[in-house]
């Protein structure tokens, strides 16, 4: 059977015609790259602006009835130079000039946004000679905005897209009444996932401008790129703020178990980083895959007495917190006391509230708070089969005078989360970096 993959090319991957050249070798060095998932041209060294910024400048201004001729001039001298730039023979100034007379008589905000994937996406087939399809003929949302995978899969299978070259522009779709309706901002990462979900693809290549996921922030350390990260893995890095993929972009793939490699459009050569199913084999991984963390968190710390007999105790606690929409990050207990990490940014107008209904429904002996503290996640499937990882970390930290506040260890037994306060933030990073020889120099 012929191997499938789909490939989504970023902004800064399309952002001018040198990039659409990279882009255009990239997919014919592999034939099996026959779907093509394009975002909107994004920033470059000599583009100083996204287009999908622009567009929504122009819904701004239209739907105050303003001019938006001056912004809209720069969408159109984008596309064009690039069409004109490569000598692509399609009428670009026909589509713009229907999209200006939509955003004008009839300003929506979904459809303005999208435009930038549409136009790039035709342009693009026309460069690759591959077979343009609107993605409002293949991704269906339901009235929550949620995918509707029923739809969606059985619109993709009757395309046959599985035996096309096509692109399909990302970031939009439709819901049932044809409305076009956008993901969230970064969300062409997720149409693609969708569309490799919906062919069932062997691959899913995201291409950007990084060469993949790094251990750390490179800010704090020069840390080795992760070469396979699992998507569990991958999820508890991102929900500690490791960024390159767009966070729901794993969902739509994992049920099929579809890798997702993500790649570098200026470094093709690099392997990047490949993220595996789960269940993939453990047996030669390092202990510590990556240490992604967060700033920014209060703790409370409520103390009573044989708290644990009392069964309505974390019922009522949690109650306060859900009550006044705060987001509880971390819960660790003991005998007669809990304590609740939150966000500060998130409790700091309504503290005394909190502290006050704490003390109503919960008749705790104490309640202290402490502010600056920052979490770290330390996240690795091989922790599950290598003994003593955590004693590593810890000693690690207590050689560096770091002051351990809080532990926690995931279920999954593939995450230890640390507490420390803000000022030794970086350095726990570091350290745990160079014990577990994630730097690049180690
Ligand atoms: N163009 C959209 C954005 O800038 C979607 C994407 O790039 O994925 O957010």
């Amino acid at each position: 059977m012929k191997k499938i993959t789909v490939a989504k090319f970023g902004g800064s991957s399309l952002a001018d015609s040198n990039q659409f050249i990279k882009v255009k070798n990239i997919i014919e060095n592999d034939n099996s790259r026959t779907i093509i998932v394009p975002s909107a041209p994004g920033k470059s060294k000599n583009e100083k602006h996204k287009i999908t910024d622009l567009l929504l400048m122009c819904y701004q201004l239209a739907s105050h009835n303003l001019n938006i001729n001056e912004v809209y001039q720069f969408v159109e001298d984008r596309f064009k130079s690039i069409r004109d730039d490569l000598d692509i023979n399609f009428d670009i100034e026909k589509e713009l000039e229907k999209i200006k007379v939509n955003i004008i008589s009839n300003p929506n905000s979904d459809y303005t946004a999208s435009r930038g994937e549409y136009l790039n996406a035709l342009l693009l087939a026309s460069f690759l000679g591959f077979e343009f399809i609107d993605s409002s003929k293949l991704i269906f949302f339901n009235n929550d905005r949620t995918v509707n995978y029923e739809y969606t899969n059985n619109a993709i299978r009757k395309e046959d897209i599985k035996n096309k070259k096509c692109v399909i522009p990302g970031f939009y779709g439709r819901d049932f009444d044809g409305k076009t309706i956008t993901f969230p901002r970064s969300g062409s990462d997720v149409s693609a996932s969708v569309i490799a979900n919906g062919v069932c693809a062997d691959l899913y290549e995201n291409w950007t401008d990084v060469n993949g996921f790094l251990a750390a922030d490179p800010s704090i350390v020069n840390t080795k790129l992760i070469k396979k990260i699992t998507y569990t893995e991958l999820r508890e890095l991102s929900y500690m703020g490791a960024e390159v993929l767009y966070e729901d972009a794993v969902f739509p793939v994992v049920k099929n178990k579809i890798p997702i490699n993500i790649r570098n459009t200026n470094d093709p050569e690099n392997d990047g980083t490949m993220i595996i199913s789960d269940d993939d084999n453990l047996s030669t991984t390092p202990s510590i895959t990556g240490v992604a963390g967060k700033k920014g968190f209060s703790v409370f710390n409520i103390s009573k007495t044989k708290r644990s007999e009392d069964l309505t105790f974390i019922r009522k606690l949690v109650s306060v917190f859900e009550t006044n929409d705060v987001h509880i990050e971390q819960m660790p207990s003991s005998i007669d006391s809990v304590s609740v990490v939150v966000p500060f940014n998130e409790i700091s107008s309504k503290q005394s509230k909190i502290i006050e209904e704490i003390n109503i429904y919960c008749s705790p002996d104490s309640i202290t708070i402490y502010h600056n503290m920052s979490l770290i996640a330390v996240v690795g499937r091989g922790m599950i089969n290598v003994k003593g990882s955590s004693a590593k970390i810890f000693h690690a930290l207590s050689k560096e005078n770091i002051n351990v506040r809080m532990i926690s260890q995931g279920s999954s037994e593939m995450n230890i989360i640390i507490g420390v306060v803000e000022k030794d933030f970086e350095n726990s990073i570091k350290t745990i970096c160079k014990e577990f020889n994630l730097t690049e120099d180690a």
